[in-house]
């Protein structure tokens, strides 16, 4: 059985970034940059003031208090304004371009007006609440480089810089297939032999915090014929499938053998994982990628957490190291695993006293999605360590992708 670090380099090595598409602002968040974007002009755009106040020569304020003649106002917006000289001052708003003459900017708070007249109480220097012409980046100059992951702040960058949309790489859509003859769907009548589906609304809820929102969801029956028909019909219109259920070994996990039914390339059955452990990946030709994940739900969450993310986060443009984040934390109190395999224990995120730090939490097993309801993800124990001490580092893998 390979390891999962193996399963992982095995998978990105398989997956490529989809096309790259131009998408105005409002659909690009969480999206992969797929071009430089550089500054069309210098920011700020002139010397602007960081203040409401007044627009002085500092030459004029070298002693105080001292009285400047006032001879005119300028706002944010505005082009034309009267020129400071010797002996005088500009109401100035924030945001507006300093003046000719100016070279200086003295706080409302620090001044009194009366009769035409600004009386200035303490002195000031050049250049004081002045944001200079291109302190911040100058035109032609790269603000934002490819690769990078659109967030709010970097959406508002491009609308600053002028772009109203940005080359960005497409998303996959996602099909997601339940097997299970036992399932039923929340909602509806179930007998006491039966059970919800958890996997599809879970993984549907996962796969929209990863920013998919093409994604199709079915329950299918254990049956090798059907399921080989619904996968062939999902894998043309899906880059990625994802089964769950019908992938280990029993009399009726027809995953397997389905995905050979339609000609997938099988690339690994089974890994050195706990929860887990039966998980499959097969490929088809053209970008399309299958995996099948064992039933029970925390197998479930965690084989997509390890695997089936990082997949979609390289389909979606990420670079193959940035594909699967994780954190290095302090544990708070010691973890436990007596598996013989890679184990990932559920950890809910704490911040106290001491900051950030994660805390086991303990499960009857994989089927148990109530403590799994309690985790922010999973707290990685390597193969053979039978206990970590509190206070030391562990690997965690957030359930939320973080960035
Ligand atoms: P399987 O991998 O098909 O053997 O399923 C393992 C366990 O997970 C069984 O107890 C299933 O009933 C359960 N299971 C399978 N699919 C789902 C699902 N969609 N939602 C919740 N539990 C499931
Ligand atoms: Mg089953």
């Amino acid at each position: 059985m390979i390891t999962t670090k193996k399963a992982l380099k095995i998978i990105l090595a398989n997956v490529c970034p989809l096309m790259v598409v131009r998408n105005p602002l409002d659909e690009v968040l969480g999206c992969c940059l797929a071009e430089d974007i550089r500054a069309d002009r210098d920011l700020p755009p002139t010397d602007r003031s960081a203040m409401d106040g007044y627009a002085v020569r500092a030459k004029d304020l070298a002693e105080s208090p001292r009285e400047l003649r006032l001879v005119g106002e300028v706002a944010a917006g505005i082009a034309k304004c009267p020129k400071v000289t010797e002996g005088t001052c500009v109401r100035i708003l924030t945001g507006a371009s300093v003046p000719k003459g100016a070279d200086a900017v003295v706080k409302l708070e620090e001044t009194t007006e009366r009769d035409g007249f600004v009386k200035f109480l303490a002195i000031t220097k050049v250049g004081a609440n002045i944001r200079i012409q291109g302190e911040e980046v100058t035109k032609g100059r790269v603000v934002l480089c490819k690769g990078t992951v659109l967030n709010a702040a970097r959406i508002g960058l491009c609308a600053s810089v002028g772009k109203a949309a940005v080359k960005v790489y497409e998303r996959p859509g996602v099909a997601v297939l339940c097997t299970g003859r036992e399932l039923r769907e929340a909602g509806t009548k179930v007998g006491p032999h039966q059970l919800r589906n958890s996997n599809g609304p879970a993984l549907l809820a996962a796969l929209e915090n990863a920013g998919i929102s093409r994604i199709e969801h079915q329950i299918v029956p254990d049956d090798p014929r059907i399921l080989a028909e619904k996968l062939k019909v999902t894998a043309g219109r899906y880059n990625v499938i994802i089964l769950t259920g019908g992938v280990s070994v029993g009399k009726y996990d027809f995953v397997p053998e389905a995905v050979r039914r339609i000609g997938a390339n099988v690339r690994f059955h089974g890994v050195a994982m706990k929860p887990g452990k039966p998980q499959l990946y097969a490929t088809l030709s053209g970008n399309r990628h299958i995996f099948g994940l064992p039933g029970n739900p925390l197998s479930v969450l965690t084989g997509f957490s390890e695997l089936v993310l990082p997949a979609i986060r390289r389909l979606s443009g990420f670079d193959a190291e940035s594909s699967h984040v994780t954190l290095k934390l302090p544990l708070s109190r010691s973890v436990h695993s007596k598996a013989n395999r890679t184990a990932f224990v559920l950890g809910k995120l704490i911040w106290g006293r001491k900051g950030l730090q994660v805390a086991s939490i303990k499960s009857c097993g994989s089927a148990d999605l109530v403590a799994g309801a309690q985790a922010d993800g999973v707290i990685l124990v390597p193969r053979n360590i039978q206990r970590i001490a509190a206070g030391e580092l562990v690997e965690f893998t957030p359930w939320r992708s973080i960035p």
